[in-house]
């Protein structure tokens, strides 16, 4: 029987206001000594009130519109009940039936093909306190994270695939980054997803008893948790020729690498949802609306593709620099850099035109130099980029040499090596080190013939066959100009050297 997998994701996100939800405790808790972020709010002592935190409303609109949701004109609060150690009030101030933003989407590329998520719909809540157990069977309360807000996001269950699953989640975790409403990090809890995973016989537009998948925390785990549960459903497809009968809630065992049934779920009849009548109804002018859609900035997806078509990366290396936007900002300013030195060094043509000309060239050695060689050094020495740990000007100035070949890329290697180290100008290194490229006047012609007829035992062994004795030549001649030739003028030389 061919089955098709059918997931929908319903993520939390931490939203990183200086506040909490309602009252105005710090939501920075998670670093600090347990119940010191707290107040008798939060604590949910009775008499007190809660008020809505507005950046955290305004933050919602913000990544609502940016999935592309409709923001009802009305939206309000409601109470959420359930009994839980980690929810003092006994209920959870929440949205039910008129969320900040529905109908909304969000595209995914996998292999190369874009597929579009829809998404159902995306609401505003106050997280519960966290419970901490140790070995001693003793359960502690840190009411630090009481209170904090959490941007609540369903899908529609259109997600084909577990690996697919993963890469909308990460692709979800950039877009909070770009909006900088949250840092998103699943290790840490500020970014959290439950998985329903259900089959169904292809071609079907059915929808079969699904089961949820909880305690999913790294983008790994949720995809080996849907993976092994799309075994175990088709197993009883297989063997039944009908779907698995329970409809039920299981969690993930990282250990064991299965997941395991958990209590039945809730209907949402069991927690007596009612508006709030504590916190007015929220009315959305247009015109606000209309503001905040103003401020969404550039988002991954337009990152990637503006790499691609105006500076001419391959769409691996823009994906690259797109993943991480300080990196991106970093490039974006060793670009603009660079045409300025290429402009000084060649009047005659804009900036533009000699990017044009030699595009390629140019974004292969920007790739190369910022993605693998730069984020090399820095990983070496645990530091991160920065415009303290290497300026653009100077990082743009070195790929300028490069390009121009006044430096070998060994060499080259060394001064980026160097600035890290010490700071400084990649002009200043390789004249204080002499590392400068040699000069095309016929000299590493003149060595070339030195090293082969100094070597006349070595060039008995290679005229017979012995080819890894080429290798020796280069490293003499390398040695003879200290590391400055480049190798590749230096093999060209020596194979004609030897030809005779
Ligand atoms: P519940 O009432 O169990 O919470 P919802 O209808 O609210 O279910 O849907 C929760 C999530 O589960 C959504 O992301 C939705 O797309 C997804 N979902 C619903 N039905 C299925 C199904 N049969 N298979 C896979 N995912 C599903
Ligand atoms: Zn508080
Ligand atoms: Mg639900």
């Amino acid at each position: 029987m061919k089955l098709e997998t059918v997931i929908g994701l319903e993520i939390h996100v931490q939203l990183k206001t200086k506040s909490k939800m309602f009252c105005s405790c710090s939501n920075a808790g998670e670093n600090a000594e347990p119940n010191t972020a707290i107040c008798p709010i939060c604590l949910g002592h009775p008499g007190t009130l809660p008020l809505p935190n507005k950046q955290a409303i305004a933050w919602a609109v913000l990544t609502a519109l940016a999935l592309h949701c409709e923001i009802p004109r009305h939206s309000k609060f409601d109470r959420k009940h359930y009994f839980y150690p980690d929810l003092p009030k006994a209920y959870q101030i929440s949205q039910y039936d008129e969320p900040i933003g529905v109908k909304g989407s969000m595209t995914v590329v996998m292999g190369g093909e874009r597929r579009t998520v829809r998404i159902h719909r995306l609401h505003l809540e106050e997280d519960a306190a966290k419970l901490l157990h140790n070995n001693k069977g003793e359960s502690f309360v840190d009411f630090n994270r009481a209170g904090t807000p959490l941007l609540e996001i369903v899908t529609e269950a259109d997600i084909r695939s577990p690996e697919e699953a993963g890469e909308f989640l990460r692709e979800l975790r950039l877009i909070m980054r770009y909006l900088g409403v949250s840092d998103a990090d699943m290790e840490k809890g500020h970014l959290r997803c439950d998985a329903n995973v259900s089959l169904r016989p292809e071609g079907s537009d059915e929808f079969f008893p699904k089961t949820e998948v909880k305690n999913l925390n790294s983008f790994k785990a949720v995809e080996r948790a849907l993976a092994y549960e799309v075994k175990r459903q088709r197993a009883v497809w297989e063997e039944t020729g009908r779907a698995p009968e329970e409809q039920g809630t299981r969690g993930w065992d990282e250990d064991s690498a299965k997941t395991v049934s958990q209590r039945d779920k809730e209907e949402s009849s069991d927690y007596r949802y009612f508006p709030d009548p504590d916190i007015p109804e929220l009315n959305f002018d247009a015109a606000w609306v209309a503001r905040t859609r103003r401020e969404i900035p550039e988002l991954p997806g337009e990152v990637r593709e503006r790499f691609v078509n105006e500076y001419g990366f391959n769409p691996v290396d823009a994906k690259t620099f797109a993943a991480d936007l300080t990196l991106a900002r970093y490039a974006e300013e060793v670009i603009s850099e660079l045409k300025v030195w290429l402009t000084s060094r060649d009047p005659e043509a804009s900036a533009d035109e000699i990017w044009e000309r030699d595009k390629k060239k140019l974004s292969k050695l920007l790739a190369s130099w910022l993605l693998s060689k730069l984020l090399g050094v820095l990983r070496a020495a645990g530091a991160s980029i920065s415009e303290e740990s290497i300026t653009p000007e100077n990082m743009a100035e070195l790929i300028t040499m490069v390009y121009e070949a006044r430096v070998n890329a060994s060499n080259a290697q060394r001064i980026l090596e160097e600035m890290l180290a010490r700071g400084g100008d990649p002009s200043d290194i390789l004249r204080e080190k002499d590392l400068g490229a040699m000069e095309d006047d016929g000299s590493l012609v003149q060595i070339v013939a030195g090293v082969v007829n100094s070597n006349p035992k070595q060039v008995r062994e290679y005229t017979s066959g012995k080819a890894a004795v080429f290798q020796y030549f280069v490293g003499q001649v390398m040695a003879k100009t200290r590391g400055k030739a480049d190798p590749v003028a230096v093999s060209k030389l020596l194979k004609k050297a030897l030809a005779k």
